[in-house]
This record gives C-alpha cells, sequence and structure tokens, in this order.
C-alpha cells in the first residue's frame, strides 16, 4: 500500500501546477479531485520517491490502475506507457485543430492514449468548453527540480 505522506503529495501537486499529467486536465476546472499516483506501481517495484509519482485526473487514474504498459492500436505491439517523469508530453502527444482531443505521435502516446481513455466523451465536452473560455489548452508544466 502507498506511503505517501501528505507534504510529498502537495509537493507533486505544485510540481504538476495542477493539472494531469497525462491528459492535460486541470484540477481547477474539474469536478473530482486528482490524485497522486504512482508511475509504475508498488507491484512492479515502483517507489514512493518523488521521481515515481505523477499527478493525474480520476479518469486516467482509475483507467491506468496498476498499468505500465499496453497495446498500440496501430501495430498492435504492446510498449510501456508514457512515463511522465522520463518522458516529454509534446513529445508523444499534440492536440488536434480544435484542442479537443490528443493525438498520439509515437506507439508510447497513442497506446497511453487507448489505455487512459484520454479522450473520454466528457473531456472533449470539457475542453471544448475551456477552450472557447480561453482556458485550454492549458500551458505544459515545466517542472522545478528543486521540488
Ligand atoms: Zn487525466
Amino acid at each position: 500500500m502507498s506511503k505517501v505522506s501528505q507534504k510529498t503529495k502537495k509537493k507533486v501537486r505544485t510540481r504538476a501546477n495542477g493539472i494531469c499529467e497525462y491528459c492535460l486536465s486541470q484540477d481547477k476546472y474539474s469536478p473530482t479531485s486528482f490524485s497522486v499516483e504512482h508511475i509504475i506501481p508498488g507491484v512492479n517495484k515502483g517507489t514512493d520517491n518523488l521521481d515515481n509519482l505523477a499527478l493525474a485526473c480520476q479518469g486516467c487514474n482509475n483507467h491506468k490502475f496498476t498499468r505500465i504498459e499496453f497495446i498500440d492500436p496501430i501495430n498492435d505491439k504492446k510498449v510501456k506507457l508514457f512515463h511522465p517523469r522520463k518522458q516529454i508530453w509534446a513529445e508523444h502527444f499534440q492536440w488536434n485543430e480544435d484542442y479537443s482531443k490528443i493525438i498520439g505521435k509515437t506507439a508510447t502516446g497513442r497506446a497511453t492514449i487507448e489505455c487512459l481513455r484520454m479522450n473520454r466523451e466528457n473531456l472533449l465536452t470539457l475542453r471544448k468548453a475551456l477552450f472557447v473560455a480561453g482556458v485550454h489548452p492549458p500551458e505544459i508544466v515545466k517542472y522545478d527540480p528543486t521540488l
């Protein structure tokens, strides 16, 4: 079970600027609270250290569960899921033309979108509304290495 302290969780939230590190949903515009998740789960020898923790929205967190890999829908091969501490979002994902959908640029990107269902129907609607309101897409977080 997770032994992540409240202090560490707070650091993860601050580091992520309140943004889901997978689908880039913003905590402040979400009806459900975000969780601090283990990128590599404990059963796969993942640690409670900051370099194995990420902020995830409820949907991404639930769909990811304890998975670390998934099938790339294009070539049908199992690949590792996106690792927000080791990989850069924009290298694996991009927005479509109206910023409502996330498109995978790599096998990892595509598999992660599938596994976490990063284009869930409610997210598409929310992204469109937030785009009109001028608050979507969020700026990609630049990690503060001192955190
Ligand atoms: Zn998310």
